[in-house]
């Protein structure tokens, strides 16, 4: 599909931009990706474009391929790498209005899911060091909500199950709390939550590992990685929990 525009949103009414977020904000994604979808919606997504606008700057050329503006357009669905991975994915390129509008809420969440996926590769690419293999980006970011949906689904379960057994942190403190899962041959899962003193969702994550090591490495791992996105968001004040004993009575 040929794109031309400027604004990955089309720049629309902000009536327009509302209904766009909220179903965005329905979908099942983790709250990070939300962010980055409210950032295109807003039109305030920090590419080269919108840096050079707000900081008068007049060279807006894109850092990857020197295209003459680094749109959001440009760097999420035009640019060469990220082209590169839209065309190893199930899906079209495209706006993200018109995506949401003909998509299934699962398959649109998949599909700002890859918009994320190359987001961060182009950071990789222009920060770090570029990804050797753009093929594969666009099955990892559907795998990576996969898992997450999965972990929803769990803590679901177990709030049918268990319905007395997580209490909220008082408040003024987050509770951080983790939970692996081993997927058979295909390895293992990581999940955390950040929930404040009135049970809502602040931050969340999940990962997949190739190999299972056993449930208190995996929470440990888990735990570890909980802390390193909180620490990310700049949440102190955690209190950790988990259901694994040994590796809290180590
Ligand atoms: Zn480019």
């Amino acid at each position: 599909m040929i794109i031309n525009g400027k604004r990955l949103t089309h720049g629309g009414s902000s009536k327009g931009c509302s209904k766009l977020w909220r179903s965005v904000w329905s979908l099942e994604i983790p709250p990070r990706i939300k962010l980055f979808a409210w950032r295109i919606c807003r039109g305030v997504l920090p590419c080269g474009g919108n840096i050079a606008k707000r900081l008068t700057l007049s060279d807006m050329r894109c850092s990857i391929c020197g295209f003459v503006e680094e749109s959001d357009i440009h760097a999420l669905l035009e640019c060469s790498l990220a082209a590169q991975i839209w065309e190893s994915s199930c899906f079209d390129q495209d706006y993200v209005e018109a995506a949401g509008k003909r998509l299934e809420a699962e398959a649109f969440g998949d599909f700002v899911a890859v918009l994320w996926e190359c987001w961060n590769a182009r950071n990789r690419f222009i920060f770090r060091s570029p990804d050797q293999n753009l093929a594969v980006l666009s099955d990892r970011a559907i795998s990576f909500i996969k898992a997450y949906r999965e972990f929803l689904v769990k803590e679901e379960i177990q709030k049918v199950t268990h319905p007395c057994t997580w209490h909220p942190p008082p408040m003024g403190m987050l509770k951080l709390n983790v939970d692996t899962g081993s997927m058979r041959t295909a390895g293992g899962s990581w999940g955390f939550v950040v929930l404040n003193g009135e049970g809502d969702i602040v931050l969340a994550g999940c990962k997949q590992s190739s190999r299972f090591l056993g449930s208190e490495i995996e929470e440990a791992k888990a735990c570890l990685f909980g802390l390193q996105c909180a620490k990310e968001a700049d949440f102190d004040n955690l209190i950790i929990e988990g259901d694994c004993l040994p590796l809290i009575q180590n």
